[in-house]
């Protein structure tokens, strides 16, 4: 490798990862006259340059997924509740945890809700409690303190929704700045279940273009969002809004396939910089008056991890161990069933209609969460996850279910408030190495098993939901104990007051340097029982804003 790839420097900040996080704290940046370099691993997709393979997709990895990280090279180890240790070569793998590694990051591919969380799920420690063995804990920050940041994430980066319907969530300002999608069949018949059982609901807020905004065009209904681009450019991720406009001022570089191999430090302990690679064969280091680390919850704690120097031998921010711990993500229990009539239409995004009737306030029960109905399912999807219990998937008999079913079948299921444990955590491997020589993530331990019980207890009430809304069958499962993580990954550098027990200050800035923050999903304390990258985005505005005053 040769040092011969350079850019100019220095710059006021670096950013690690163009996801939600590291999007929005660009656009902050740059359009505050800062000059901002945005490294990001993975490459710049196009629509056209992201599968719609329905077996290699975000949705559905069973053969591979249809952005980064690629395919070889970038192993991970987990070590299951039983022990056992395993290394998993690719990121289709389960067990994995993996989210969208591409400029965009998950926002690329995702379904896009948009929820706030909940004034008390800013709270949970102080509600119900710390669970023995728990990590559960107050967030530093209220609700209160949020508010204006979603209000700037709903507003600049665009969702539709009704918020005059969410009755139960905190109060807010002004309406979302366009409206909710049109209902589908599955929320007209759920949503009369609903009235006759004196359930809440709401249209499910998106970052989706309802009606046009922001010089892009309202979504066609196809169905394709989760685990896809958009094809008709309708969602709002970080890459066609915050870093588009990053881009626009002309103070933002975005340098692509690049990744961040150190957090560099001087002889005194000081963050100066990064280091990254392109390719095989191009390595630079970079310096700045400030780094913010957005590289997802796992990569983000990877990287703090990998920083070691003499100064801080167990990692940048890692003084009383606490990076890495208390990954969660979201258990996302449901039920399916079958109907006599028709209840699908396939139109798109297909999630149309929530309850947040039990996301707290249930007997016994730690938090809860939202249900909503399920976007528009892929044919192999339904294939694969919506027979019956027995029913096999083969055959003419298999055929003429999906035939007479497809149309008939609802699934309602919802993001459970996970109860972390410190146990459930990342590390770096001692002995695998990824593609560039790096210890690769190291996954293990479980949630809490609180988070089980109230995963049960869900299940039980998407069941409700569907029987009331007249299904003729119902099934759902049970919860197994195991770590959480993936798509919703958080929680591993989260902030709070003590530096003996977070990582971060209220701000995201790292405990102990004046010049490191972080601004991704690893500063969530709690991970709501909510779909939770609005959040992630209204912390990149807070964080942002922050960066710019230290600046
Ligand atoms: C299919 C799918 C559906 C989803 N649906 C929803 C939904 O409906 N609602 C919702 O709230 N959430 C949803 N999510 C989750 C949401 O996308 C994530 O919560 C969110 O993107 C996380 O933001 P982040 O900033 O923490 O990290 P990310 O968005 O994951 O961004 C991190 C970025 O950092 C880059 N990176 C990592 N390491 C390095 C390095 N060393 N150097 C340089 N770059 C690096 C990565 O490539 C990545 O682009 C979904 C995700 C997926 C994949």
């Amino acid at each position: 490798m040769s040092d011969t790839f350079h850019t100019p420097d220095p710059f006021d900040a670096i950013i690690v990862g163009s996801g939600a996080g590291g999007g929005v704290v660009a656009k902050v940046l740059s359009t505050a006259g800062k000059r901002v370099l945005l490294l990001e691993r993975g490459h710049a997709l196009a629509w056209a340059d992201v599968s719609r393979d329905h077996l290699r997709n975000h949705r559905l990895s069973l053969y591979g997924i249809n952005t980064g990280p690629a395919a070889l090279g970038n192993p991970r180890v987990i070590v299951t509740p039983q022990g056992e240790e395993r290394i998993l070569p690719s990121p289709n793998l389960d067990g994995y945890q993996n989210n969208a590694m591409v400029v965009g990051g998950g926002t690329l591919v995702y379904g896009a809700q948009a929820w706030r969380f909940l004034p008390q799920d800013f709270r949970m420690a102080s509600l119900y409690g710390i669970p023995q063995g728990s990590g559960l804990a107050d967030w530093p920050i209220s609700y209160e303190d949020l508010a204006p940041d979603y209000e700037r994430a709903e507003q600049e980066i665009g969702v539709c929704g009704d918020a005059s319907r969410m009755t139960l969530h905190g109060k807010r300002d002004r309406p979302f700045p366009m409206p909710p999608m049109v209902p589908n069949r599955q929320a007209e018949v759920l949503g009369s279940a609903a009235t006759r059982m004196g359930w809440q609901t709401a249209p499910v807020p998106l970052l989706i273009n309802s009606v046009p905004y922001n010089g892009r065009p309202a979504c066609v209904h196809c169905g394709a969002c989760v685990g896809f681009a958009c094809p008709s450019d309708s969602k709002n991720g970080s890459q066609n809004t915050v870093i588009r406009t990053a881009l626009a001022t002309g103070n933002c570089t975005l340098v692509t396939e690049a990744i961040v191999t150190s957090i560099d430090t001087d002889a005194r302990g000081k963050v100066v910089g990064v280091t990254y690679v392109v390719g095989r064969n191009f390595r630079s280091s970079v310096r700045a008056k400030c780094v913010v680390v957005s590289a997802g919850a796992i990569e983000t704690a990877r990287l703090l991890l990998n920083s070691k120097s003499d100064h801080h031998p167990a990692g940048l921010g890692n003084h009383s161990d606490n990076v890495g711990r208390n990954l969660c993500g979201h258990y996302y229990p449901g039920a399916t069933a079958n109907f006599d009539d028709i209840v699908t239409d396939c139109v798109g995004p297909g999630v149309s209609i929530s309850t947040c009737q039990f996301n707290h306030g249930n007997k016994g029960i730690i938090g809860g969460g939202m249900l909503a109905n399920e976007f528009t399912k892929l044919p192999i999807i339904y294939w694969r996850g919506a027979f019956g219990p027995g029913m096999k998937r083969w055959g003419l008999a298999a055929k003429e279910y999906v035939r007479h079913n497809y149309l008939r079948s609802m699934h309602v299921q919802g993001p459970v408030h996970d109860i972390s444990s410190p146990e459930g955590r990342v590390t770096v491997d001692a002995n695998v190495r990824d593609q560039w020589g790096l210890p690769v993530a190291r996954l293990s331990g479980t949630v809490h098993p609180e988070t089980v019980r109230t995963a049960d207890f869900m299940a039980e009430k998407a069941e409700q939901w569907l029987r009331e809304a007249g299904a003729r069958e119902v099934w759902t499962g049970k919860s197994g104990l195991h770590l959480s993580g993936g798509q919703h990954q958080a929680g591993t550098a989260r902030m709070g007051h003590d530096p003996k027990s977070s990582v971060t200050d209220p701000f995201g800035r790292v405990h102990g340097h004046e010049n490191l923050f972080v601004a991704d999903g690893s500063l969530h304390v709690t991970n709501g029982g909510f779909n939770p990258v609005l959040t992630i985005m209204a912390l990149g505005y807070r964080v942002g804003r922050r960066v710019a005053e230290a600046i």
